[in-house]
């Protein structure tokens, strides 16, 4: 019933935003005055209409289950945006955080491809960004939310947004150095990996957010926010793929298989899903790939040279972080070949590259994270809108809040083949 009620209210909350001068009186009484990110009285913010707390799953050590707590409702700020969130993906990046194989706050809500409804707009928030995201469109985000104005967002290059790194995956919040999550009723500060999406709502600077259209499908788009996101990144920002290229993923899980998709759409011509397990093999094939490898059975650079007609493939990219792969993806390419690193491995591990190989057969080692939001992802949700990414077969469970912790055992297990989506309501 609250969120029925919440249509009345958040309908004039948008009129107020676009057009400040019709409701100069509505705009006072809505809102706390505090610049905290926190709200002074819970009344003052939610009137009654929103519901005052919801359920998040929260990590509160590392390698130790995740718990559904209470949190209050977050506030989003100037240029944020509040998600209802509809789904979050299952994705191995949140797994090093569980495991602290990369350092992060805790406690933290995990959780960083999400689709969602746009509930509210932070005060302040500049008109053509509500226009852009008007409550009660459909969204997706992605996990890199770009601050739009720091050196990096300024030249395009979104995906090295300082502020993200800095405040995000430094520091556990947003851009004005604080959290939007916290406990209830103790007011706790509890830290977001990214949105935090394993939460009923979630804030996310609008940068990194698109509107999606109604013919795809919530839980199945969550995928686009990151294992699809970074999958496009690789082949157009670092790998600048053309068409009729070929292409080696090594590596096809989640991020790999949306890499062989992304590979089929720009046109790939051969497309090979190299990985250790049969399973995932044949999920590769479904999305695309042309061939199989499996690196269990057979010499990885050798069999792709056979494939490639004695050269080497264009592209390799490598989806697992691990030393063997990395080197594995520098011997597939052909001479002026690109191999793309995008797996995260464990802080301080390294891998050995040939000197001169590299140097006579100018082989390039580029590293890619994630892709450019406000470039990338409308055209990424355009893709899956034509067909040209199949997200429908990439999603192979739906799982449920509550389950949050079991599923991410089940992924570092490597039980889950493809990608499991947490579905929020
Ligand atoms: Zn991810
Ligand atoms: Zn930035």
């Amino acid at each position: 019933m609250a969120m029925r009620r919440s249509g009345v209210r958040l309908s004039l909350l948008a009129g107020r935003a676009v057009g400040a001068a019709l409701r100069p009186v509505e705009s006072t009484a809505l809102y706390s005055t505090s610049s905290d990110t926190r709200p002074v009285k819970d009344h003052d913010y939610l009137l009654g209409t929103l519901p005052e707390t919801m359920k998040a799953a929260v990590l509160w050590e590392p390698k130790k289950p995740m718990t559904i707590e209470e949190l209050k409702m977050p506030i989003p700020q100037v240029g944020e945006v509040l998600i209802r969130t509809k789904a979050c993906g299952v994705c191995h990046s949140d797994l090093h955080v569980i495991n602290q194989d990369l350092p992060y706050p805790i406690p933290c809500v995990l959780g960083h491809e999400i689709t969602g409804e746009v509930v509210e707009h932070g005060k302040h928030t500049d008109s053509a960004t509500i226009q852009r995201l008007p409550v009660g469109s459909r969204v997706v985000g992605s996990f890199i939310m770009p601050c739009g104005g720091c050196f990096f967002c300024v030249k395009g290059q979104e995906d090295l947004c300082e502020s993200f790194f800095k405040y995000n995956r430094g520091m556990g919040g947003l851009y004005d150095g604080t959290t939007r999550l916290y406990r209830s009723p103790s007011g706790d500060p509890v830290y977001m990996y990214s949105m935090g999406g394993l939460a009923e709502y979630c804030v996310v600077p609008a940068n990194g957010l698109a509107v999606i259209p109604e013919t795809l499908p919530y839980s199945e788009s969550a995928i686009i926010g990151c294992a699809v996101f970074t999958g496009y990144g690789a082949m157009k920002n670092a790998a600048d793929m053309r068409a009729g290229e070929t292409v080696a993923v090594i590596g096809t899980g989640g991020v790999g298989s949306s890499c062989v998709q992304v590979a089929r759409a720009f046109g790939g011509r051969i497309v090979i899903g190299v990985d250790i397990s049969d399973k995932k093999l044949e999920m590769a094939k479904q999305m695309g790939a042309t061939h199989t490898i499996n690196a269990a059975k057979e010499d990885v650079p050798e069999r792709i040279r056979e494939i490639t007609g004695g050269r080497g493939v264009d592209i390799a990219v490598e989806a697992l972080g691990k030393p063997a792969t990395f080197n594995q993806a520098v011997m597939s390419v052909r001479d002026g070949g690109r191999a793309v690193m995008i797996g995260l491995a464990p802080s301080g591990v390294t891998s050995e590259v040939d000197i001169t190989r590299l140097v006579r057969r100018q082989i390039k080692i580029v590293g890619s994270y994630g892709a450019r939001a406000r470039q990338d992802l409308p055209n990424i949700v355009g893709l899956a809108e034509l067909g040209f990414l199949k997200i429908e077969s990439a999603v192979t469970q739906k799982r449920k809040l509550e389950e949050a912790d079991k599923v991410y055992s089940e992924l570092d297990k490597g039980e889950i083949t493809g990608r499991a989506v947490i579905e929020l309501r």
